[in-house]
């Protein structure tokens, strides 16, 4: 590896449905396989993570998590999962959608704590979401968090403690 290259964990996520294209699974299938191309190298992806949909909603979630190696500085990564989201989101003309496309988010990367205007790292929420840690756990359990010290490990199992095993 380069010294120029960075490692970024990226959370992945969406709730869309789409005759044609299928589940949210599929979905984030095509998401993990935009974050290998071009100068993204994807070292390790998760598992998509389904949950059904609760009450009433027809909304089905599906999330995973992906590590990936790039010469992209964060400010850049970000533009480039933007870029990767409004993809997705084009493909949704003509039908009628209401809800979350893609959402691709940085959790860790290999630079430590980052902060701007526009972005933060780690995610501020990421310690909490048991859809984000479940598959991240999977991909970097010993990736240390550089604001608690803890590694994802770590961190799934406190979250899973303190809650039920529902999400
Ligand atoms: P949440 O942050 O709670 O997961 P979200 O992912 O649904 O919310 P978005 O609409 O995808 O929110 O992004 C809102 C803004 O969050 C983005 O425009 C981006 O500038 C900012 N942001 C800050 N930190 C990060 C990060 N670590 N990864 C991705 N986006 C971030
Ligand atoms: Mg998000
Ligand atoms: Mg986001």
């Amino acid at each position: 590896m380069s010294e120029a290259e960075h490692i970024y964990l990226i959370a992945v996520g969406s709730n869309m449905r789409i005759a044609g294209v299928g589940e949210p699974r599929r979905v984030v299938e095509r998401a993990l396989a935009a974050l290998g191309e071009g100068n993204l190298t994807c070292k390790s992806r998760g598992p998509v993570v389904a949950t059904d949909p609760l009450g009433p909603s027809q909304r089905r979630y599906a999330n995973s998590a992906a590590v990936v190696q790039t010469p992209l500085d964060p400010e850049a990564m970000l533009t480039r999962l933007q870029a990767i989201e409004s993809a997705f989101e084009r493909k949704r003309r003509g039908v009628r959608w209401r809800s979350r496309t893609l959402d691709l988010d940085i959790i860790l990367w290999s630079g430590g704590a980052y902060h701007s205007e526009r972005l933060e790292i780690p995610h501020p929420e990421f310690r909490h979401r048991d859809f984000v840690l479940a598959p991240a756990v999977t991909v970097a359990p010993e990736w240390r968090d550089p604001v608690s010290g803890l590694t994802l490990r770590q961190l799934h199992a406190r979250l899973t403690k303190r809650r039920s095993p529902r999400r």
